[in-house]
């Protein structure tokens, strides 16, 4: 296959019967998929003879038959296939003489078997893929050519070489791989939660072909995305060599909605750009492996921003450096880290806004001037609030849970610290500003609130930088005493669409970006970063 081809998208299938395999195939058809692997290891008591014709005649889109071997699964799983090797190979064996588009053959038994076959009288167009599963780690870049190189020599028309990241930076050996194929079919993928972006930047780096589940809760493997993530958010039919990456950069970061916000905006202005999740253990390490020019803008969330603006240096721009935390850091041209905040831009423009719109001040200036803004919280975002408060002449106060840590945020932006336990009773005077930016409210905990509603009456504006849910606890109090909100939701798509254009140079596309959260084609199963890796080698 030349490089230039797609990299196609395989759905793997694991059913129990031949008939749910059957129903399977035709989703997968519709689900856009390319190609499905059928796990026929999975199949009860399969009949090679009998039960392949039944899978191969009339399939709706090409196969692969795999008849995974158990000695190739993980160890402390229950899968494979339950039959002598001598059945799996004569298995291996039909689906070749059927004519399966094709078939998939370990590496350990695959030198023997294609021999055998291509010196046999059977003429098939079925093409071998030769694999292998690391289900430990991810090997030295000598040790995995070493191995790509035994399996060219088996005979085999692909190679599939499987392994797991127990870190994102072991992804770049996968990438590594598949970018020296010179042209010749090859699969890279790393298992484990850190692994994931070898799936859905597969295509940029050649891959012959990529997986994703059939549906949501149908994934065979942990971080794995669905056919339809890669094709409507990802866009992987269109990636190619060229495509520019960005990404969020945390720990957890599954549950961002970054991914599905940006790439619609891509997607609108037709830019030759993806963004996906990176699951991170050490930002600056991170930062120096993918030191390649087109990875080039990081949106930076916990626990990272801090470390961001060391990383970046003396190139960070005034307001970050003021704030001491980075949110946005961009490669530019010559290689170098620019660090920004767009956190603190995109919370108080959202404020200032709900004020003008409800009618509570003229648009002439910041109509946070003089008002007393209550920050409760002194994280990053906290930070943010009260720097640009400041910024736009608010007398500022700061109440945090750690109260020597709401001391030392008031004392540098010029504030007065509140121990948060006393923020209820502290009302000096009618129509403050409050806003949390604490997690309290957060999902799953959505009827936790950082202070009480009687305590709300006191405020004329009530923000929560909490974005999911949308309505918090807190918002849902103040429109009660009749306050006005202003959402984390609203905060959420101002700092990334600052961000957008930081990435690309242009103005974010808005309106499409606000329709992609109202209603997205498909979230990623979250909290997957704490689960091991686990199941299948797809
Ligand atoms: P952070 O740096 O870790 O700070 C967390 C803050 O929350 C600290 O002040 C911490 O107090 C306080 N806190 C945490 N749990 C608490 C509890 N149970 N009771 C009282 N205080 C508690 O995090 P961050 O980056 O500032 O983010 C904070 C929140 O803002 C998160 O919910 C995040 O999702 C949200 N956020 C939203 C946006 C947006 O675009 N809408 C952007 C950034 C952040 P201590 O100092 O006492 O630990």
């Amino acid at each position: 296959m030349e490089r230039s081809q797609k990299c196609l998208i395989c759905t793997p299938l694991i059913a129990k019967t031949v008939n749910e395999m059957l129903f399977q195939l035709q989703l997968a058809k519709e689900s856009g998929a390319d190609v499905a692997e059928l796990r026929v290891d999975h199949i009860t008591d399969f009949n090679a003879e009998s039960d392949l014709p039944l899978l191969l005649k009339d399939r709706p889109l090409p196969v692969i038959v795999t008849p995974r071997a158990k000695w190739e699964c993980k160890a402390d799983s229950n899968e494979g296939y339950e039959g002598n090797e001598e059945a799996r190979q004569d298995l291996l064996r039909k689906a070749y003489e059927l004519g399966a588009d094709y078939i998939d053959v370990e590496l350990k038994v695959a030198g023997e078997f294609v021999k055998k076959l291509k010196d046999s009288s059977i003429k098939s167009s079925t093409k071998i893929i030769v694999s292998n599963h690391n289900w430990e780690l991810t090997p030295s870049q000598e040790e995995i050519d070493a191995t790509i190189e035994q399996m060219w020599a088996t005979g085999g028309d692909i190679v599939k070489y499987v392994t797991t990241a127990k870190d994102i930076t072991d992804v770049a050996r996968v990438f590594h791989f598949l970018s020296e194929a010179k042209g010749r079919p090859t699969i890279g993928l790393a298992m484990g939660p850190t692994g994931m972006i070898s799936r859905l930047l597969s295509p940029k780096f050649g891959g012959y072909l990529t997986f994703g589940a059939l549906s949501k809760g149908q994934e065979s493997a942990p971080g794995q995305p669905t056919v339809q993530d890669l094709i409507e958010v990802y866009r992987v039919k269109s990636m190619d060599r060229e495509t520019v990456v960005c990404g969020v950069v945390g720990k957890p970061v599954y549950h961002s909605k970054g991914p599905i916000l940006h790439n619609r905006g891509f997607a609108e202005l037709n830019l030759n750009y993806v963004y996906v999740p990176f699951l991170v253990d050490d930002f600056a390490h991170f930062m120096s492996v993918y030191s390649e020019s087109d990875f080039r803008g990081f949106s930076v969330t916990i626990p990272y921003k801090e470390d961001a603006l060391r990383l970046c240096g003396d190139k960070v721009e005034f307001v970050a450096k003021g704030i001491g935390a980075v949110n946005t850091v961009i490669r530019e041209k010559d290689g170098e880290l620019k660090g920004y905040n767009t956190d603190c831009e995109g919370a108080l423009s959202a404020i200032e806004d709900g004020l003008r719109h409800s009618g509570l001040a003229t648009n002439s200036e910041s109509p946070l001037k003089d008002k007393l803004f209550v920050v409760i919280g002194a994280g990053g975002a906290g930070k943010a609030l009260a720097y640009g408060a400041k910024e736009r002449h608010a007398r500022v106060a700061v109440a945090n849970r750690n109260y020597e840590r709401a001391k030392t945020l008031a004392e540098s932006v010029g504030a007065e610290a509140i121990e948060l336990e006393k923020l209820a009773d502290f009302r000096p005077e009618t129509g403050m500003i409050l806003a949390n930016s604490t997690s309290i409210g957060m999902e799953p905990e959505v009827t936790k609130s950082p202070i009480s509603k009687d305590a709300l009456s006191a405020y004329s504006l009530v923000f929560d930088a909490v974005y999911t849910p949308k309505e918090t606890q807190l918002l849902k109090d103040a429109i009660e005493i009749g306050a006005v909100d202003v959402s984390g939701e609203e905060m959420f798509y101002r700092q990334a669409f600052a961000q957008f254009k930081y990435f690309t140079g242009v103005p974010a596309p808005e309106r499409a970006m606000r329709d992609a959260l109202s209603s997205p084609p498909v979230a990623h199963k979250g909290s997957q970063e704490n689960t091991g890796p686990k199941m299948s080698a797809l």
